[in-house]
């Protein structure tokens, strides 16, 4: 059975690298007993899903191309009297 520090610490570890099934299972029976660590679980969740939102590259952002095909003409009526 895990503490707290332990249960946190493999959740975290378990979105970098896989979880082994001892530690999978002694998560899990800690998180049926630990409220506390069940809403650190749901956090890091939320987090996780929010960093990947700010990760640069990963979605195509469809920027908008340059297409200007009307050529509008300079307008140099501006003059500033000086
Ligand atoms: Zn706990």
């Amino acid at each position: 059975m895990p503490s707290c520090r332990e249960s946190t610490r493999l959740m975290s570890e378990a979105r970098e690298r896989g979880l082994t099934a001892v530690e999978r299972v002694a998560l899990r029976v800690h998180l049926l007993m630990c409220s506390a660590c069940r809403n650190f679980g749901k956090q890091l969740h939320f987090l996780g899903a929010a960093m990947r939102v700010y990760v640069p590259g990963e979605n195509g952002d469809g920027n908008e191309a340059n297409s200007d095909t009307t050529s509008a003409p300079p307008d140099t009526d501006l003059k500033t009297g000086g």
